[in-house]
């Protein structure tokens, strides 16, 4: 199946666990609690099962890192005290061309050429080597201890986290659903 194809499908499971997280909210004595709780239990168990898959060092993130900024906007963003911003260009560098970044991950790239305005950037860690292996793994960014996140979109094919990723998506989907619902009824206070 096409990233396309997945990406519509995770709106339209999105879509209906928002649904059920309303008709819940409905019939929720004390719901912010309930679902501070919910949440806080959701998140762990995520994490648990994350913790105990390993990376099978296909080396795909290490070449492929998607941002919306530019190596300049990053640059800046560092400056100005944003600490994820500062890891990501001590880590990467941005393809010279974009189908330097397509042979790596092609499905990836033609998804963002068709879902996106075009604004996105490609890098690569330079220090991968070509087994895949990082030169200072001990010592590797925080951001490259942290992915993947339950949060990130697609993950490549090859990526050993993939089972645990699809397994937690949907729990995860209900805590953004919750998420949402919980602003939207502070705003609406
Ligand atoms: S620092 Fe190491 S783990 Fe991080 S992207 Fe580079 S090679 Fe990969
Ligand atoms: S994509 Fe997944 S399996 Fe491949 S190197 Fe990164 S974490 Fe490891």
């Amino acid at each position: 199946m096409s990233l396309n194809k997945d990406y519509v499908k995770l709106k339209s499971k999105y879509r209906e666990i928002f649904f059920q997280c309303l008709e819940e909210a409905k019939s929720t004595d004390n719901l912010v609690n309930v679902w501070h709780n919910e949440i806080k239990s959701a998140l762990k168990s995520i994490n648990t099962e994350r913790a105990a898959c390993h990376c099978g060092g296909c080396g795909v993130c290490c070449r492929f890192a998607v941002s919306e900024f530019s190596p300049a906007e990053l640059e800046l963003k560092a400056k100005n005290g944003d600490k994820y911003a500062f890891q990501f260009i001590q880590t990467f560098v941005p393809y010279s061309s974009i189908n330097e970044a397509r042979e790596i991950y092609p499905e990836y790239v033609e998804f963002l050429e068709k879902n996106t305005d075009g604004v996105f950037y490609i890098y690569y860690c330079p220090k991968v080597t070509d087994d895949n292996k990082c030169p200072d793994y001990e010592n590797r960014p925080q951001i490259c201890r942290d992915f993947p996140e339950v949060s990130g979109f697609f993950l490549p094919k090859t990526c050993s986290f993939t089972v645990w990723k699809l397994k937690s998506q949907s729990v995860w989907l209900k805590i953004n659903a919750m998420a949402e619902i919980m602003n939207f009824m502070k705003k609406d206070l």
